[in-house]
């Protein structure tokens, strides 16, 4: 019999989040795609949801869902499992998934495989694959309990649009007062100019070797000369030198744009788990022995503060 799957798909102000569209990709290959969504999504999004091959959609409208922390999707995924339980339930890599889905395992009492790149059966155990830095991946298999929850990272699979129409079914469980402990007050949108970081096909990053915060405006520039987006390494952004949502890395962002500039940047193993698919990479770094250099398609010994500039310069007249 077919395998059940339901993607937990979040839908901000009537958009589908594109991390659970691209698990509907994933999901059509394991079975019978279901989308599940919890709180407000008009007819267009559904329709979206729809179009990216979800064959069902359970939708609870109720506008608790969105205005309250992840405690009431929570129990009523957990009460939607009990009845009806599908095979798999999948999550993209968002931090309202990992709130939601924290919550879902012990109230299962099921495990979660976190940070997963491909999941596959093979009869009826399901195979999870999982990168461990950048080199080396392992594979889990689930065969226990169901049903089994995979969070998966972002662009491990492409959304793709296939025409179809899901069917709608109302969510027919009743919110518990008790969950409703958590209110969110406000939602701040970081401005940002440009493409967003998941989304552009060139990134440029900065790294350590930029060797103060002032120079990361070098990394924007070039970045806004080539029309892509600022990216960076973890011991900047830990460094205070940029925002969280800049990162890349095992611990950031995966990003797979057809170039990535990596400036100033040694090309630690976590660092490259998050660019590595990249379709060009250059690198710019005064160590010749710099590990980035293996892998990058072009490497350019030198002065990140000498070639960066130069280099926006050159783009800017040509
Ligand atoms: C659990 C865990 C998770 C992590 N997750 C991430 C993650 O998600 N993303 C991430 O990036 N890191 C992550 N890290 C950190 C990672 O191990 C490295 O510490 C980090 O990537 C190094 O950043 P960097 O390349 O900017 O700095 P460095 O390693 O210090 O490298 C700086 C580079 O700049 C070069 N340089 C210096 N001056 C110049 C100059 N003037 N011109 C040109 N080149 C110059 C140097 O030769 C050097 O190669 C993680 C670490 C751990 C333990």
């Amino acid at each position: 019999m077919a395998k059940r799957v339901w993607v937990w798909t979040e839908v901000t102000d009537n958009a589908p989040h594109r991390g659970s569209l691209e698990l509907l990709t994933l999901a059509r290959a394991l079975g019978t795609a279901e989308a599940v969504v919890l709180g407000p999504a008009d007819a267009d999004a559904l329709a979206s949801i729809g179009n990216h091959g979800a064959a069902v959609i359970h939708h609870g409208d109720d506008a608790r869902y969105a205005e309250y922390l992840a405690e009431p999707q929570a129990a009523t995924l957990a009460t939607m499992a009990g009845a009806d339980a599908p095979d798999i339930i999948l999550f993209s890599s968002t931090p309202s998934a990992r709130d939601v889905v924290s919550r879902l395992v012990a109230k299962l009492d099921v495990g979660i495989i976190a940070n997963a790149t491909d999941v596959a059966y093979d009869g009826d155990d399901l195979r999870v694959t999982v990168p461990w830095g950048a080199e080396t991946t392992g594979t889990v298999t689930l065969n226990g309990s169901k049903p089994h929850l995979v969070q998966l990272r972002p662009k491990a699979f492409a959304a793709e649009e296939v025409g179809g129409q899901a069917e709608v079914k109302a969510v027919d469980v009743a919110i518990d007062d008790s969950t409703l402990r958590t209110r969110v007050v406000e939602n701040v949108v970081e401005a940002s100019e440009g493409p967003n970081l998941e989304d552009a096909a060139i990134i440029v990053s900065g790294g350590r070797g930029l060797g103060q915060p002032e120079n990361y405006a070098l990394v924007e520039e070039l970045a806004k000369t080539l029309g892509g987006a600022p990216g960076a390494t973890r011991a900047i952004v830990d460094a205070g030198w940029v925002p969280y949502s800049h990162q890349v890395g095992q611990t950031g962002k995966t990003v797979k744009p057809t170039l990535y500039v990596a400036c100033g940047i040694s090309g630690a193993i976590q660092h490259i788990a998050g660019m590595k698919g990249s379709k060009y990479i250059v690198a710019i770094n005064r160590d010749p022995d710099a590990p980035i250099f293996e892998l990058a398609d072009l490497g350019i010994v030198g002065d990140v503060l000498t070639v960066v500039p130069k280099l926006t310069e050159q783009l800017r007249n040509s």
